[in-house]
């Protein structure tokens, strides 16, 4: 048995675990068949886990997408590069929140993660920096921050606190009298909330493995295996070569009625759509989780051997738990 990712060699006894082609941090499909068996070795499925699902599932696009259908993960993130949420207006502007859940009233409930504000002398007003990411003082003042008259807001628990008091200390601030301590929660007000999102190599990667993994579901492992498929495993794998080669961000919808429908604010499908077809002789995926983003990835291109039709596409339905195949993509792929 071959492994699809590291092209090893291994005994069956190094094949137990499961690979399910969508991870399962976005939703569980009890009679899910996109699940591939004694094709991704246990080492690699590992490897994927810990370096590339843990932040797909928490610090990316679809992670913060998955807690508006309330897949909420399991534990947070300490800190997250990839996303930045900061309260829009008021009193509270600059503050880095998280979101937690879906409220009753339908909105986005968030809470401050720990942080420290510094006044700016340039912009007039604070900027926010979470634990573990202050500036050192020569830093910020060469940033134009006002360390002397300003104060220096604290937002944590207790503990949070001594450690950021801790964390300042190191980083050349000494604290006086002029510190503000502060939990004081925006509980019940609504405020409104910029999100930035950096989609990097690690979720591209991770998104590439999608579309790899449903190919092997689709065809063979066999067919996966073959050369054609060096450079995007390698990438998956490795994080060799350019992600640009692979993986394009932000394509038209899959599907026409989408398109269609979206004009009124509706869309046809709450989940995830993928699909797969000839582009000339490169081999392209369409993804689009949580019918957010849509990627267009790139599986080969300059396909050498033996043609094959290949022209799949499924929904995976996250109200109804079901994995649906898509009967025609023939107008789906617009390349
Ligand atoms: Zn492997």
């Amino acid at each position: 048995m071959k492994c699809i990712y590291c092209m090893i060699d291994k005994p069956a006894s190094k094949f137990i675990k499961r690979e399910h082609v969508i991870p399962q941090c976005f939703g569980v499909f009890p009679n899910d068949n996109l699940v591939l068996h004694k094709t991704v070795c246990d080492d690699c499925n590992q490897y994927f886990g810990d370096n590339i699902e843990l932040y797909m599932g928490r610090d990316s696009f679809e992670g913060f997408a998955r807690v508006k259908f309330g897949i909420k993960p399991k534990k947070q993130l300490k800190s997250r590069r990839r996303i930045k949420n900061k309260i829009n207006q008021g009193e509270h502007k600059g503050v880095i929140v998280t979101e937690e859940k879906v409220g009753e009233d339908g909105q986005i409930k968030i809470q401050k993660v720990p942080q420290v504000g510094f006044f700016s002398g340039i912009e007039q007003e604070y900027f926010y920096f979470e634990m573990g990411q202050i500036p050192t003082k020569d830093n910020l003042i060469s940033k134009g921050f006002l360390l002397k008259n300003e104060i220096v807001w604290i937002i944590g628990d207790e503990n949070e606190y001594k450690l950021l008091v801790k964390e300042l200390e190191e980083k050349g601030i000494p604290l006086k009298n002029d510190v503000a301590l502060t939990k004081d929660d925006t509980n019940g007000l609504s405020v409104l909330v910029e999100s930035s999102i950096t989609i990097d190599r690690t979720i591209m990667r991770g998104l590439c493995k999608i579309a790899l993994n449903y190919l092997a579901s689709q065809v063979s492992n066999q067919f996966v295996l073959s050369e054609n498929f060096d450079p995007v495993r390698n990438f998956i794998r490795y994080g060799n070569g350019k992600s640009d080669d692979f993986l394009i961000v932000n394509q038209p919808p899959i599907l026409h009625e989408d398109q269609f429908l979206e004009k009124f604010g509706a869309k046809v499908t709450r989940g995830h759509l993928i699909v797969l077809s000839w582009a000339k002789n490169a081999l392209i995926s369409k993804l689009s989780l949580f019918n957010e983003l849509t990627y267009k990835i790139n599986l080969c291109s300059g396909y050498k051997g033996i043609w094959m039709p290949i022209k799949f596409g499924h929904h995976f339905d996250l109200d109804k738990k079901e994995v649906t195949k898509l009967l025609s993509v023939s107008k789906a792929l617009l390349i």
